[in-house]
């Protein structure tokens, strides 16, 4: 066990379906803490640097006008464990095959099949670093 940060980023179908806060609740309850939180109008730049390794996929247009069809809130998380504990409460990223009981499995609806079908970006609510490297690159870059 040890004492980590994590970035934490809301994306547009969680402010627009209202899910914010019974999301951050999800992760106070397992005693993760809020450090900092902010909204972050999200430029091309940004993103380009976030999402370093889906530039020049083909949703890649997708999932940038996806990421700024509003400001996102990005928020700093701390406790025991944090960036291993905030991804298993998320559950997959494809909100379709993610577990009941997860937060993508609760709230998600989108499916990869269906954003590849149409061409877009799949919506699954939110953003959390995979590792320790990756949190604090990008808690250095959102923060
Ligand atoms: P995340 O790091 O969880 O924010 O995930 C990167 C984002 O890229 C996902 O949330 C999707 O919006 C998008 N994405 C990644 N792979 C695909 C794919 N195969 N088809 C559609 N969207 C994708």
């Amino acid at each position: 066990m040890c004492a980590q940060q994590t970035l934490v980023a809301f994306k547009p179908d969680a402010i627009e379906n209202a899910v914010v806060g019974q999301i951050l609740s999800r992760f106070e309850n397992e005693g993760l803490q809020v450090h900092e939180m902010k909204t972050v109008d999200v430029s091309d730049e940004l993103l380009e640097r976030h999402y370093n390794e889906h530039v020049g996929e083909s949703y890649y247009p997708g999932l940038v006008e996806y990421m700024q069809e509003r400001p996102v809130i990005a928020c700093l998380l701390e406790g025991e464990d944090a960036v291993s504990r905030v991804r298993e409460l998320l559950g997959d990223t494809d909100p379709a095959v993610a577990e009941p009981g997860t937060i993508r499995g609760d709230f998600g609806s989108d499916s990869f099949t269906e954003a590849d079908r149409d061409g877009r970006a799949v919506r699954n609510l939110v953003h959390a670093s995979a590792t320790t490297d990756e949190a604090e690159k990008e808690i250095e870059l959102w923060f």
